[in-house]
């Protein structure tokens, strides 16, 4: 197949219109179910990076000023668009990163219908205007868009992460460029069709493809940028916020993870399977998957011979196929990234219960990855501490509650922690202790609208609700409010 026979997404959304690059540069998207290339889309250059950031700063004085039911009026009719073509949206994420249907068109797209829901009604309960205090009653705060937002997005959560930057940026009133991973741009593009099909003006909303080096770099450097929203890995998030340094912009992070999962010996019959499954929930490949087990000793050979049984029993397909099974991993580099960790793993004599390198019997194209367990994992081992990315899950046993927490906050990151226990007044205790933006208990889900982020090197962020509305604001006081007539 030539070039001109995929899919072709090489323009860019700019100023409200679909435009050509200005220099050719065609990047292959790959489906990796097939290892084959699906669509075609452009690295931006430079030109590209200017135009887009150009057509967000001019149109900034107007959009910044409309009303908030206005704003709001625009999203509810995006929502529209997005419910009315969420049968391409799933077709789109399952092709470009590889979730099978079943989750891409249940988790991966209700994500960013969830997400736009709950931030339009965190908006309409946002007071932009408020007084400081009754101390100080001629005080007046005022919350302002920052400018001109940079949104630079993972590939693994793709509209879950682009609803839960776009949205509260364009509802607060700032304008913006997307730059959508290069793996995954298939969604980003869908969602910018629909962002013009619910009719917002000309440069609000713009979209460039691109690389890291390249557009990433030119919008986190760039001078008529007054922030950047990044999701991605911990390594890029430092590279954007050295490279914005000189010109001060505000850098939000939301990062990567090595979340625990404390399994105390009272925990609910259904923790060990519960916590394996969301483990390898999108081939592993969540920010939040809770990856190191924690289990307390007297439950641990049970756990271990559970887990084992899970992940045996864990099916693994092409991402077309509907059912339960997980789909590829997203990517060559990502595929060779997880057998070397799976590999290391060995070589540090964790022991291998389940897996293992190499693919999945019956499957010899695409990027699969064997449901993986090691048990008997200890703190100093490589897969203990390195966020894999894949269908991988550590077990390691605990004998006392303060051992379980000084583990699970042994790392560098501090995403998501979960507990399982029934004694509530454990669960508190830990909860409080844990190091982390999102402690999940007892398999409980966060609410719409709940805070995420993460603490340490998963990043200085907080995304959902009002929390992700407040870091697309600058903060104004103005005395003497009342003193003019
Ligand atoms: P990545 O960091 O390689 O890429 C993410 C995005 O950043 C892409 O758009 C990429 O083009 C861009 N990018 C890469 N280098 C850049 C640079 N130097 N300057 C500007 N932009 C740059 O990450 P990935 O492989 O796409 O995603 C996986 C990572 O994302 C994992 O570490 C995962 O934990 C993390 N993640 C975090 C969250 C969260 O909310 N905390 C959510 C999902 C994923």
């Amino acid at each position: 197949m030539t070039n001109d026979q995929l899919l072709d997404r090489r323009n860019f959304y700019i100023n409200g219109a679909w435009v050509a690059p200005t220099i050719a540069n065609d990047f292959l998207v790959i489906d990796p179910s097939t290892e084959d290339a699906c669509a075609v889309i452009s690295l931006g250059d430079e030109a590209d990076t200017n135009a887009a950031v150009a057509a967000a700063k001019a149109a900034f004085p107007s959009w910044s000023v409309t009303s908030k039911e206005d704003r709001i009026a625009l999203l509810e009719k995006f929502l529209d668009v997005y419910k009315s073509r969420s049968d391409e949206m799933a077709q789109a994420i399952s092709m470009e990163m590889g979730a099978p249907m079943s989750l891409a068109s249940t988790g991966q797209v209700g994500a960013g219908a969830g997400h736009t829901k709950s931030i339009i009604r965190a908006l309409k309960a946002f007071e932009f205007e408020r007084p400081l205090g009754p101390h100080a009653p001629d005080n007046t705060i005022l919350y302002e868009p920052i400018g001109v937002a940079a949104l630079i997005t993972p590939w693994n959560w793709p509209m879950n992460q682009v609803a839960l930057k776009v949205v509260p940026a364009l509802g607060v009133g700032c304008t913006m460029v997307l730059k959508p991973s290069e793996v995954a741009p298939l969604s980003s593009a869908l969602f910018a069709e629909m962002m013009d099909e619910a009719g917002f003006p000309p440069g609000v909303f713009n979209l460039v493809n691109g690389d890291g080096p390249g557009v990433g770099s030119q919008l986190s450097g760039h001078p008529d940028v007054d922030m950047v929203s990044f999701t991605g890995s911990t390594r890029a998030g430092v590279a954007i916020t050295k490279n914005a340094a000189d010109s001060v912009k505000r850098v939000a992070l939301e990062l990567g993870g090595k979340g625990a999962n404390i399994i105390f010996a009272d925990a609910d019959e259904k923790a060990v399977v519960r916590g394996v499954r969301q483990c390898f929930n999108n081939s592993g490949q969540s920010c939040n998957a809770p990856t190191r087990m924690l289990v307390e000793r007297s439950r641990y050979d049970e756990a271990v011979a559970t887990a084992q049984e899970v992940a045996e029993k864990t099916a693994v397909d092409i991402a077309a196929k509907e059912g339960r099974h997980i789909g590829p991993v997203v990517s060559e580099l990502q595929w060779d990234k997880i057998q070397a960790l799976i590999a290391r793993g060995e070589e540090e004599g964790a022991r291998l219960l389940a897996g293992g390198t190499g693919r999945p019997e019956g499957l010899d194209a695409g990027y699969f990855v064997k449901p993986t367990v090691f048990a008997d994992v200890t703190p100093d081992m490589t897969i203990s501490r390195e966020e894999i990315f894949g269908p991988v899950l550590s077990m390691t046993p605990f004998d006392t509650e303060e051992e379980a927490v000084a583990l699970a906050n042994d790392t560098a990151y501090g995403l998501a922690n979960y507990v399982q226990t029934t004694d509530r007044e454990r669960a508190r205790r830990v909860a409080r202790q844990l190091r982390s933006g999102v402690v999940e208990m007892n398999g409980l889900p966060r609410g719409a609208g709940a805070p995420f982020g993460g603490y340490g090197q998963s990043g200085n962020g907080r995304e959902g609700g009002e929390w992700g509305i407040e870091e697309f604001l600058e903060v104004k006081v103005v005395s003497g409010w009342n003193s003019a007539e």
